[in-house]
């Protein structure tokens, strides 16, 4: 792909602020539907080695869904195998950190 690093900062902004907004109490339908995306994501997504390693981690660690916290801190813990494989600084995923950067504001 032309552009990896931006489809890739575009891409986590999109999933961490969706985790941000997601249910503290999903319905049935939230947790499929938000599933299928995850699962979805990591057929379609257009770069082929990220993809591929994406499917083999989320196949690993399936999504967790039950809940706001927990989806959020899922999805941190696949940025941080991906931050961990391309050698950059792992992420603090607390709630609070996970709220300060994506749900009330970004810093950067
Ligand atoms: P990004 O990693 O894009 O992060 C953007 C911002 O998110 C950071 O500035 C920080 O504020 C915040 N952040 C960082 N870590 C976390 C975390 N754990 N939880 C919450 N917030 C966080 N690139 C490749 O070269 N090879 C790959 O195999 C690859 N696989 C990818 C798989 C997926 C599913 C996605 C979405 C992207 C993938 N990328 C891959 C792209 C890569 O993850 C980065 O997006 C890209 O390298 C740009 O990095 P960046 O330093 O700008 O910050």
């Amino acid at each position: 792909p032309p552009d990896t690093a931006s489809l890739g900062r575009s891409t986590w902004t999109f999933l961490h602020t969706t985790a941000s907004y997601y249910p503290s109490n999903p319905t049935e339908t939230h947790r499929s539907k938000i599933t299928n995306l995850l699962e979805s994501l990591s057929i379609f997504y257009p770069c082929s080695w990220c993809a591929k390693d994406f499917q083999k981690d989320i196949r690993q660690n399936p999504p967790e869904v039950k809940n706001r916290e927990d989806f959020m801190r899922w999805l941190c813990e696949r940025h941080n195998t991906v931050n961990k494989k391309l050698g950059k600084p792992l992420f603090d995923c607390s709630i609070k950190n996970l709220d300060k950067r994506w749900k009330d504001g970004p810093e950067d």
